[in-house]
């Protein structure tokens, strides 16, 4: 076919008009999770993105890990991994992706938004202009620069997830950049101009051994002097990716439109430090490498935060306040960085963590003049301080899934965002898996477990955490972190090795904040004096009446010479931690903190990461009960408080959940929450992970209806969570056949049948 086209007046491009329910701009984590969310809750969604792919900054185009609230293991909030969405994507991601590779993260994203078919997916398509009509947006104006086409997409709800906040900015939602003072929200940790108020942008780099020397011309761009650069001495040859994520620059300009400039900086940086690898003759171990990739698109961590009808500020993250409308949480550090960047003469980051988790409330996820804009992402209400932990990705996305199941809560009331029924959004979120911590409400009145007896083949009870024939000098404190029910705490035996008398510290410990683990409150100790041996029982007997359920620590002190025995078991909600420092996260072992910060100071307790991680032996008398079938039934799908588990029998050979109603109950589904580890960090990028399936993950499982009559079997599973249709019809009883493979007896966190 043959086009010839002589015409020479006005050409115009070509103009699709498109209407959706909820319009996401930026197709991030953020924007990526908050319209598969909707989409799964029936929003017709149109998700338009700027670029050939998906992950704004976790994508293979920048290629940051994406993080949140486990902060890779480094602070107090145990069990903290995010829920629902954003749960399922990186468990599937470190079942195929252990090794971090970006690309497959991108083909990840790529598919779950395909696979929804209520999503209109636009990708390499910027907006750049919006109709709004007084407070309301009326629709968006995008183009695609791959197939020369004009967009209008008009939906009643929009979402702006563009990290810059286009959206916002066009139609006129109140916005922040920069910093606020110390006095506006009396936030200790406001930083003065010589800090300054925003954080720069970055470009990460990754080299290659090829087997033999490659040489390197450095552009004519690049910089000569790495003298500029005050930390230049921290360049190593062999690091490469985020290891270089204080490569920062751009925090004194405007870093939406400065950023080309901030760009060329960035690169003219990147390739002077190769140079410097490659040429200056201090790194021989660099001869065979060459540069295998140079971001060309920056990082960008700060530009427009807009304004909800709250903003969260920094008492809000360290007083962990509690808000009625919480609809998602953060964990990770507030973490701010100087202006100058890798020109500072400053550390590049200040990092201080919380004592636990922090609620996010719905508030901070709706534009405060624009009646049908939701903010995602880095741009939610929140000052520059608050920011500083909001913004990392895992905690974006995981807000963003409450902002794609308040678009359907909207559609399904015919309200605007500020109008949504609280209660509701809550409920609709826990039903998909979302983490609200603290958030204590009645139970969800669509869940016919509710209404259900449910019984047992058999629950386990722990007599014993197994000694194994590993051991570890007690060089610093370790603590045994267990959730115990309210009564007299057993008697704690642990096992020592010595080869000379010596006394032993034992410490029993709480946090003084429920549903922390930072054990900041020592209850009781005891010293005991042991004499020379193998694996010589100490007996401890702290005589403390637990007021509650409640996870304590049992904590043991280091003493020279002395070492203590582990166990091979992995334990639902029981876990070992270490009081040390994580320097990926903190700066010692102790967060110490400036006078006036307003943050806190306290211990670090980490557990290792598995394969190194392991818990002491400990034995209980009376055994610990730590598992209920009660527990099925309750809001939370993993440890707080308590375990929120139940565990079958290390020695049920049928183990089994049996749910009983009264009357029958027409059913069409059935959830179940399983156990993945919410305390392993799932790294997105780069970090390999020493295992593909989690654990304590169940793999295998029946459901037969009263008659025995198997309804549906699932095997392989790796998921924590799993929605299994049922054939629509009533039952007065479900039963759950479980496999037991001798080492992990199967442990769920919840059941929900609708
Ligand atoms: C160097 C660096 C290190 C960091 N370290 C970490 C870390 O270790 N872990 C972590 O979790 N977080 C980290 N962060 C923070 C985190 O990356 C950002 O805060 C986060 O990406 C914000 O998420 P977002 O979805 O709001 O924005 P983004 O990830 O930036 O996504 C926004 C998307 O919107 C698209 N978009 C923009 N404009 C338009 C438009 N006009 N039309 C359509 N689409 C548009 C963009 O292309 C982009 O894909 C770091 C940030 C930087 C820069």
């Amino acid at each position: 076919m043959l086009i010839i086209d002589n015409h020479s007046g006005e050409r115009s491009l070509k103009h699709l008009e498109l209407t959706a329910e909820l319009t996401v701009v930026g197709g991030g984590l953020a924007g990526t999770c908050a319209a598969i969310q909707a989409a799964r809750e029936g929003v017709k969604v149109v998700l338009i993105q700027d670029r050939p792919v998906l992950g704004g900054n976790a994508s293979s185009e920048v290629r940051l890990w994406a993080l949140g609230a486990t902060s890779h293991m480094g602070n107090n909030n145990r069990w903290a991994r995010e829920g629902g969405l954003i749960d399922e994507i990186c468990v599937e991601n470190t079942y195929r992706n252990p090794e971090g590779n970006p690309l497959m993260f991108d083909v990840l994203l790529l598919e779950k938004v395909k696979l929804e078919e209520n999503i209109t997916l636009l990708l390499n398509t910027a907006v750049f202009d919006a109709d709004t009509v007084d407070d309301e947006i009326k629709s968006v104006s995008a183009f695609c620069s791959q197939n020369s086409t004009q967009y209008t997409i008009s939906s009643p709800l929009f979402c702006d997830a563009s990290g810059d906040g286009i959206l916002g900015f066009l139609a006129g939602a109140a916005f922040r950049m920069g910093a606020e003072s110390k006095e506006e929200f009396n936030e200790g940790m406001a930083p003065d101009e010589g800090y300054g108020h925003l954080l720069g942008h970055s470009i990460y780099f990754y080299s290659k051994d090829t087997g033999k020397p490659v040489s390197y011309t450095a552009p004519a761009f690049a910089l000569k002097d790495l003298g500029d650069i005050p930390k230049y001495r921290k360049f190593d040859a062999k690091s490469s990716g985020t290891a270089f994520w204080w490569i920062e620059y751009g925090g004194r300009l405007d870093t939406v439109h400065a950023t080309e400039d901030i760009k060329w900086e960035l690169w003219k940086v990147v390739y002077g430090v190769w140079n410097h690898i490659k040429n200056s003759g201090e790194f021989p171990e660099a001869e065979n490498l060459t540069l295998e990739w140079v971001g060309t698109v920056p990082g960008k961590r700060e530009s427009r935060r807009f304004e909800g009808d709250y903003i969260l500020t920094q008492n809000d993250i360290v007083q962990q306040n509690r808000h009625d409308d919480a609809v998602s949480y953060g964990g990770w550090a507030i973490d701010l960085h100087p202006s100058d960047g890798v020109y500072s003469e400053l550390d590049a980051c200040t990092q201080y963590h919380s004592k636990g988790v922090y609620q996010v409330p719905y508030r901070c996820l709706y534009s405060k003049n624009i009646s049908n804009l939701f903010l995602a992402g880095r741009i939610i209400s929140s000052t520059h301080v608050a920011f500083g932990s909001t913004r990392v990705m895992i905690s974006c996305a995981h807000n963003a899934q409450a902002v794609g199941s308040a678009a359907a809560e909207c559609l399904k009331s015919n309200t605007m965002p500020r109008d949504v029924n609280i209660l509701d959004l809550q409920h609709r979120l826990l039903r998909s898996g979302q983490y609200i911590p603290q958030l204590d409400i009645a139970s969800d009145p669509s869940d016919l477990a509710q209404l259900a007896t449910i019984s047992t083949s058999s629950t386990q009870s722990i007599e014993s955490i197994s000694m194994s024939d590993e051991r570890v000098d007690l060089n610093c404190p370790y603590g045994l972190i267990f959730p115990v029910s309210k009564g007299r705490l057993p008697i704690l035996t642990s096992y020592f090795t010595s080869e000379k008398e010596a006394t032993v510290e034992l410490q029993l410990r709480s946090a003084s904040k429920a549903g922390n683990y930072t054990p900041d409150t020592i209850l009781a100790s005891q010293s005991h004096t042991i004499q020379a041996g193998e694996n010589v029982a100490v007996r401890a007997d702290f005589e403390y009446d637990c007021p509650i359920d409640q996870y304590l620590f049992f904590c043991i002190m280091p003493v020279e010479g002395v070492s203590v025995s582990l166990s091979n078991d992995v334990l639902t909600g029981i876990t070992t931690a270490y009081h040390g420092q994580h320097k990926a996260v903190a700066k010692s072992a102790v967060q110490t903190v400036p006078e006036e910060s307003g943050v806190e100071s306290f211990e670090f307790w980490l557990p290792k990461r598995r394969k190194q991680g392991k818990n002491l032996a400990v034995t209980f008398e009376p055994a610990l009960n730590p598992y209920s079938v009660e527990h099925l039934k309750n809001s939370y799908e993993r440890p707080i408080h308590q375990s929120n588990a139940w565990v079958a029998a290390a020695d049920d050979q049928s183990p089994k959940l049996t749910l009983n109603w009264e009357n029958p109950q027409k059913l069409s589904s059935l959830t179940i929450c399983l156990d993945t580890d919410m305390d392993h960090p799932m790294e997105t990028v780069q970090w390999v992970h020493p295992e593909r399936i989690m654990p304590l993950c169940v793999r295998k499982f029946t459901i037969a209806n009263e008659s025995g009559n198997i309804l549906t079997e699932v095997s392989n599973n790796y998921q924590t969570r799993l929605t299994i249709d049922l054939p629509i019809a009533e039952y007065s009883t479900l039963h759950i056949n479980f496999e037991n493979d001798g080492d992990t007896p199967p442990s769920v966190f919840k059941i929900i049948v609708n």
